[in-house]
């Protein structure tokens, strides 16, 4: 009960604080276990509004914020584990406390989602995933609890197989991308807080500094904000860069 009332306690002390904000459960990328699977909760009027992609470790890291609750909206970004790991076993819990959850999933990535959660199921009951997840897909923007939320493609491994998210005038999220400056000087023209891809060094998938640095102007960096980097001492760098980086469990205000 000390536990749980802990949790409770933070998670109302976090939303009284920041009843907008954005909550990253983690922060790294794909091989770091210290900084968690990159996961980006929404948090609107003190509530959870709307996850951004669940890795391996995402449903814990929730659950320890939110004492033991399951999320309920989840937006898709891409197919690699470290965004979507978290799926069959949210799936699992969803269907045996008799809950269900929308998933929003851009619909180039629909056939190959279907494809992984195939054999994904409760073996004793006539039932499949698709009871639990409400597949929801999404071509250029959804209505989500009556805002219009907006996606786009990035460059990220194949054309069309990573997305974007975007709320004009509260926040763009990049997902993983090397540097967009085409799409983001046109769509995120609201000063919007960017949320975006950065490791200290890019490579062909991800974005590094010296990418943001070159690729993007004056204006565009200073409302960034990067994640999806290695360690706790890559914040160094940032720092040097005059970069902002996001830290796992520190709500970021939003409009
Ligand atoms: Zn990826």
């Amino acid at each position: 009960m000390i536990i749980a009332d802990a949790f409770v306690q933070q998670y109302e002390t976090l939303c009284t604080a920041a009843p907008n904000s954005a909550l990253f459960l983690g922060v790294g990328d794909a091989s770091s276990l210290e900084l968690g699977n990159s996961a980006c909760l929404l948090i609107r009027n003190g509530l959870p509004w709307l996850l951004i992609d669940c890795g391996h470790d995402t449903l814990r890291r929730f659950a320890e914020v939110f004492s033991n609750r399951l999320p309920e909206h989840i937006f898709i970004t891409h197919l690699h584990y470290d965004h979507v790991g978290g799926l069959e076993q949210l799936y699992f819990k969803a269907a045996l406390a008799g809950k269900s959850v929308r998933l929003y999933v851009p619909v180039s990535l629909v056939t190959q989602l279907c494809a992984m959660l195939r054999y994904t199921k409760l073996a004793e009951e006539k039932t499949d995933v698709w009871q639990t997840f409400i597949l929801h897909p999404v071509s250029e923007y959804f209505w989500h609890q009556g805002l219009k939320v907006w996606t786009y493609s990035v460059r990220h491994h194949a054309p069309n197989s990573a997305f974007s998210l975007h709320l004009p005038g509260v926040m763009f999220y990049s997902g993983d991308t090397r540097p967009i400056p085409e799409l983001l000087s046109h769509v995120a023209a609201k000063n919007e807080i960017i949320f975006h891809d950065c490791a200290v060094t890019g490579n062909p998938s991800h974005s590094g500094i010296d990418d943001l640095l070159r690729e993007y102007s004056s204006d565009l960096l200073g409302r960034l904000c990067v994640y999806h980097y290695h360690s706790e001492s890559d914040r160094a760098h940032f720092e040097r860069a005059g970069l902002r980086y996001a830290r796992a469990l520190s709500a970021i205000k939003l409009r």
